[in-house]
């Protein structure tokens, strides 16, 4: 059995230690504490020196006693801002924070639910295939733990990313691509007041291209934002530079590059029309993720869903996260609805049957 008490003792403790995304250590040293005096071989690669961060990713061996291909579950050791000071405070079933910070559920839910899991296992002497732990850096801000994954730690190729809202039973089976965009219009300065007809304002350029753009919801699978808009100086000036900062997603890579094509097309007519240049640049921050119907990791989770009376519902998400960047690095990488709820606000919540719950539905995975 999952042990209620257990769980909730331990997503406590964890929440309770700060980390702020590449301030992950004390929680990497808690963690490797716990596995090692199990017993288990822990090591850590060296994301945190290629990010800045002041531990890397954590990798924890679990060797089989069964059969099976191996399996590895991941979660995110960091969480978003503000997490300092995290006072967790249970309230009938349901775990929130004191109300100045976030609970840090996203995504220390997802490790004491493998934890406990294997708790389970261990109790009750239950054969698994070989086990990986990976406890990620920075996941909040860039991925950049996954990024910098030594991957030769990490011989599993199926690997369960818990890290998603939606109760149990959610499957994340396609995340979409992002493009960052980075657009700058350049004009010509001139003196407002007495040439004005000798300047370009690189403003009215930045307007007439973002005036012609279809953003926010373009259609079911994709999206697109502008984010920032900074140019000009004085109002005497006509501005000589603007800049703007934007993304858009698709969970179809054709549709990004459309999408993108799109944007750069209104910064050209927008040139044309009032004259100046513009320079398009955007870099694809991490592919599209599609679980494929006949994956192996999409068939081990709904057959243990079905084995616990959970019925499995395939869904897509907006968001991207550490698994839009192992499926990339060619990992089989599904992620899993934890039943974190609010998350990224001070409001974030998680219940106690989430916890174990999802916990439960872990334990199986394991088992297969
Ligand atoms: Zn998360």
């Amino acid at each position: 059995m999952i042990n209620k008490d257990r769980i909730l003792s331990l997503f406590f403790d964890l929440v309770k230690i700060d980390s702020p995304s590449l301030k992950e250590k004390e929680v990497a040293v808690y963690l490797r504490k716990i596995m090692e005096e199990r017993g288990y071989e822990v090591r850590e690669d060296n994301a945190g020196k290629a990010s800045g961060g002041n531990t890397g990713n954590l990798i924890v061996r679990i060797p089989a006693t069964g059969g099976g291909e191996p399996i590895a579950f991941s979660a995110h050791m960091d969480c978003v801002q503000p997490c300092l000071g995290v006072e967790p405070v249970l309230d009938g079933d349901v775990v929130r924070s004191a109300g100045n910070t976030v609970l840090g559920g996203d995504d220390k839910a997802g490790i004491a639910m493998a934890i406990e899991a294997l708790n389970h296992l261990e109790d009750e002497s239950i054969p698994h295939p070989e086990i990986y732990f990976v406890f990620s850096i920075c996941e909040e801000s860039g991925m950049h733990g996954a990024k910098n994954l030594n991957t030769d730690l990490l011989p599993a190729k199926d690997i369960v990313i818990l890290d998603s809202s939606g109760e149990v039973g959610t499957l994340v089976v396609a995340a979409p691509a992002k493009a960052g965009i980075k657009m700058i219009f350049t004009g010509r300065s001139a003196h407002a007041g007495i040439a004005p007809e000798e300047g370009i304002s690189a403003i009215q350029i930045a307007a007439e291209a973002v005036a012609g753009m279809t953003l926010l919801r373009i259609d079911a699978e994709t999206t697109a934002n502008l984010g920032h808009i900074d140019g000009g100086t004085v109002t005497n000036i006509v501005a000589e530079s603007a800049t703007l900062t934007a993304e858009a997603r698709s969970l179809d890579d054709g549709k990004l590059q459309a999408q993108l094509e799109h944007m750069e097309a209104c910064c050209a007519a927008a040139v044309d029309k009032v004259g100046g240049d513009y320079k398009f640049e955007y870099e694809i921050s991490y592919p599209a993720l599609h679980v494929a119907d006949d994956s192996t990791i999409l068939k081990r989770v709904e057959l243990a869903c079905e084995k616990i009376n959970v019925t499995p519902r395939r869904v897509p998400t907006g968001g991207g996260s550490d698994a839009n960047i192992l499926y990339g690095k060619g990992f089989n990488a599904l992620t899993l609805g934890i039943g974190m709820s609010k998350v990224h606000t001070t409001d974030e919540f998680i219940t106690i049957d989430s916890l174990t719950g999802c916990a439960e539905l872990v334990a199986e995975i394991m088992k297969s």
